[in-house]
């Protein structure tokens, strides 16, 4: 799996190959973490072009799966699904298994870019156990962090379209008229949790879940911490600088050299 890739492996899961063929010789397998609006799902796809590894994100194969018919979607799809229709996370045991379905996404020699997963301490001992499974290792977690007031600010003046749902941003996207969706004149409205708020608490909830994650993979000397501050070339950059001072034996990983 790699660049150009589209994800149909990780999408549909079981024997579904692959057919892309890696472009580089030394596969990076990440994890990014980081909460809602830091810009982690834009920096996926800016090291997915660089690194040649394949955005795999846990959301994603979720809401794929959803136009995949019910006849064929595996148990644990299924299961998470409905967790997810009543708006929760999905249980660890579920999210796991739908990974395991796509464990030789895991073991690619594209290497790998996990988004959304792990969420949890458990979701991250399941995943050293299958990358030890498949005699892969992790090159790192990367951590990317803004201040609270920041992502407050961000998603607070986020809008969607009540229609087709495409996301606007009152100062940093604005749409040609105040209000309405440039695709489809729909009403522009802010979702609930959208408000400062309700956003405030997402991010507390985010931070007590993942302190933990982010101590687990500290501890085992994987984490780097990468401010998301700044234009997504900037980040990109310093991304790319943490990942070549973590993996020193890879001279090869600098953004001159990419
Ligand atoms: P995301 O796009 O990462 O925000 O994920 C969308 C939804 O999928 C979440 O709100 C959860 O319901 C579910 N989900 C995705 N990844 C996980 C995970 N690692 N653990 C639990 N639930 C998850």
């Amino acid at each position: 799996m790699s660049t150009q890739n589209d994800r149909i492996a990780w999408f549909l899961g079981g024997d579904v190959i692959c057919r892309v063929q890696p472009r580089q010789l030394r596969p990076y397998r990440l994890v990014l973490l980081g909460p809602p609006g830091v810009g982690k799902g834009t920096q996926a796809e800016l090291l997915g072009h660089h690194l040649g590894a394949c955005h795999l994100s846990t959301g994603d194969a979720f809401r794929a799966a959803g136009a995949v018919d019910p006849c064929h979607r595996s148990p644990a799809i299924l299961a998470a699904q409905e967790a997810m229709m009543r708006g929760e996370l999905v249980s660890d045991d579920q999210v796991i298994a739908m990974v395991r379905e796509r464990i030789p996404c895991l073991s690619c020699s594209g290497g790998f870019l996990l988004d959304g997963f792990p969420r949890t301490t458990v979701q991250a001992r399941a995943l050293d156990a299958m990358l030890e499974e498949q005699q892969v290792t992790l090159d790192t977690a990367i951590a990317y962090e803004m201040p609270i007031d920041e992502i407050v600010a961000r998603l607070s003046g986020r809008r969607t379209c009540a229609d087709c749902k495409a996301v606007y941003h009152v100062t940093a996207c604005p749409p040609n008229e105040e209000g309405v969706c440039d695709l489809c004149n729909g009403r522009l409205v802010q979702r609930a949790d959208d408000q400062p708020d309700a956003i405030r608490v997402r991010m507390h909830a985010y931070q007590e879940n993942t302190r933990p994650l982010t101590d687990y993979y500290a501890g085992s000397g994987r984490l780097i911490s990468i401010s998301a501050l700044g234009p997504p070339t900037e980040i990109l950059e310093r991304t790319l600088q943490g990942i070549a001072a973590h993996t020193a034996n890879c001279p090869s990983v600098t953004p001159e050299t990419l």
